[in-house]
C-alpha cells in the first residue's frame, strides 16, 4: 500500500515502515559515530522499547556497548487494510538492524503491566540471556489494569488544588489559544499515580530479582521530567507530577532491595522531547517549540538519541559520577535547565500569537519531529511508492 501521514490531533493514525527503519538507522549512526560506551551494560531489558526514551535506551545499549536486548512495548501490528504503529515498525527496524550486526535482539508485545508479561520476560532471559545487567523502565501509558486488585487506572493531565488557564498551541492547526483544564479530582491523582508511578517499576525489579534473572549489580533506570515555571501547574505540581513523586519513591526502595548487591537504582530527569507521550501533554508542545527554537539557535539542541547517549556515557557507565542534584536524580536537562535558556523562553512566550507562531517558535521543527515518530519526512524514502505494511516481528 501507499502509506501516507493521517494527523488526528496530537496523533497519527497512519506509520511508513521504511521511514521508520530509516529514523532508527540515524540513531544507529549517530551511536556509532559516538564511538563505543565503557563498560557499557552487556545484557538489556527496555520496557518501553520501541518509541521515545525506550527505543534510544535499546539503541544506545545495542550500538554503544553491544548488548543483547529485550524490548517490552504495547504496539498494534498492521492487519485490515492499516499500517502498524510507529512503534511496531521502529522494533522492526531495530531488530533487523540489530541482527544484522549479529546482536541478540527479541521483542514482547503486550501490557507490561500484567503478571503474564512480567513471566513471559523472565522464561525468555532464562532461557537466552541468563541474567539482565541493566532495566530500563519507560513506560508512557494511558491505563494501567492492576495485576493483583483487577481494578483498571486511568492516568489524566490536570492540575492539583486550582484549576489552570494558561497558553495551548495546536500543534496541527498552528492556533494558540488559552486553555482551561478543571483541577483533578482526588480519585484522578490516585488513578495517574496508579499508571505513571512507581509501583510497576518495582514489581518488574521484585519479580526480576525473585526469578534469579537480575544480575547482583544490574543497573536500573526510570525518566522523569521537571522543566520550567511555566509549565510546573500542569506537569510538576499536576497529576503527572504526583505520579513522579511516587516513582522517585520507588527508586529509593529499589535500590535499598539491591544495593547490597551492587546493584543501582537511578531517576534520570530528561529533557522535554517530542514525543506521542509529550505530544498529548497541553502547554508542553507550546514550550517544546520554542525550547527547540532558542536550543538549535544556540547549537545546544539535542534529540531522544543525544539525550540518552549521553546519559550512558557521562552519567551512568565507565566509572562516571553521575552527578545526582540535591535530591538524588542524574540531570541530564541540564542544558534545558540552563538559566540563559530558561530566560531565553520566558522572553518569548508571552509574545507568541497564532500570527508569528512559526517566526518565533520552532513550531515547523517541532511537526518534522513528531512526524518522524511514525517515519514520515524522512530523506531517501519514496513515500509515493507501494511498500509492504505487514511486517512482522520474531516474538
Ligand atoms: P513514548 O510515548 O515515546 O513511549 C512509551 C512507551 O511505552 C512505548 O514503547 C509504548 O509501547 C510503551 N507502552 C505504553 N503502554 C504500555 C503497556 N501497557 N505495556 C507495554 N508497553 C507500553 O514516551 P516517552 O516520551 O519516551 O516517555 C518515556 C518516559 O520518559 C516517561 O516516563 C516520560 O515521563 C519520560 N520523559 C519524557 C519526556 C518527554 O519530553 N517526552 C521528558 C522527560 C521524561
Amino acid at each position: 500500500m501507499i502509506i501516507r501521514p493521517k494527523v488526528r490531533g496530537f496523533v497519527c493514525v497512519t506509520a511508513h515502515p521504511q521511514g521508520c527503519a530509516a529514523h532508527i538507522q540515524e540513531q544507529i549512526a549517530y551511536v556509532r559515530k559516538e564511538g563505543s560506551v565503557k563498560q557499557g551494560p552487556k545484557r538489556v531489558l527496555v520496557i518501553g522499547a520501541s518509541t521515545g526514551y525506550g527505543l534510544s535506551s535499546r539503541i544506545v545499549s545495542a550500538f554503544g556497548s553491544g548488548a543483547a536486548t529485550i524490548g517490552v512495548f504495547f504496539e498494534r501490528p498492521a492487519g485490515n487494510g492499516r499500517p502498524a504503529t510507529g512503534g511496531y515498525y521502529n522494533s522492526v527496524g531495530f531488530e533487523q538492524a540489530a541482527h544484522k550486526e549479529g546482536l541478540y535482539a527479541r521483542s514482547i508485545n503486550g501490557d507490561a503491566f500484567s503478571d503474564e508479561i512480567k513471566q513471559k520476560v523472565i522464561d525468555l532471559i532464562q532461557e537466552d540471556l541468563g541474567t539482565v545487567d541493566m532495566v530500563v523502565y519507560s513506560l508512557a501509558a494511558p491505563r494501567r489494569n492492576h495485576p493483583k486488585t483487577g481494578a483498571v487506572h486511568k492516568s489524566t493531565i490536570k492540575p492539583i488544588g486550582a484549576s489552570f488557564t494558561g497558553k495551548s498551541v495546536d500543534t496541527d492547526e498552528g492556533v494558540i489559544s488559552e486553555i482551561t483544564i478543571e483541577a483533578a479530582t482526588g480519585r484522578e491523582i490516585a488513578d495517574t499515580i496508579a499508571v505513571m508511578g512507581g509501583e510497576d517499576w518495582e514489581m518488574w525489579i521484585d519479580q526480576l530479582k525473585a526469578g534469579g534473572v537480575l544480575a547482583p549489580d544490574a543497573t536500573t533506570v526510570a525518566y522523569d521530567y521537571i522543566g520550567p515555571e511555566m509549565t510546573w501547574p500542569i506537569y510538576t505540581n499536576g497529576t503527572i507530577g504526583a505520579a513522579k513523586r511516587d516513582l522517585r519513591a520507588a527508586c529509593s526502595r529499589i535500590q535499598s532491595k539491591i544495593g547490597d548487591d551492587g546493584g543501582r537504582a537511578f531517576i534520570s530527569v530528561n529533557k522535554a522531547l517530542v514525543s506521542q507521550a509529550s505530544s498529548a501533554i497541553p502547554v508542553v508542545p507550546l514550550y517544546i517549540s520554542i525550547l527547540y527554537k532558542v536550543m538549535k539557535q544556540m547549537g545546544i539542541h539535542e534529540g531522544c538519541i543525544e539525550q540518552i547517549d549521553r546519559l550512558f556515557r557521562t552519567r551512568l557507565f565507565g566509572g562516571v559520577d553521575p552527578h545526582l542534584d540535591n535530591d538524588g536524580r542524574i540531570r541530564i536537562d541540564d542544558f534545558e535547565m540552563r538559566p540563559e535558556v530558561q530566560k531565553a523562553v520566558a522572553d518569548i512566550w508571552p509574545e507568541v500569537t497564532t500570527e508569528n507562531l512559526a517566526e518565533l517558535t520552532d513550531i515547523a521543527g517541532y511537526r518534522e519531529e513528531f512526524l518522524k515518530l511514525f517515519g514520515f519526512g524522512l530523506p531517501g524514502i519514496d513515500y509515493e511508492a507501494r511498500v509492504d505494511s505487514e511486517l512482522s516481528l520474531k516474538e
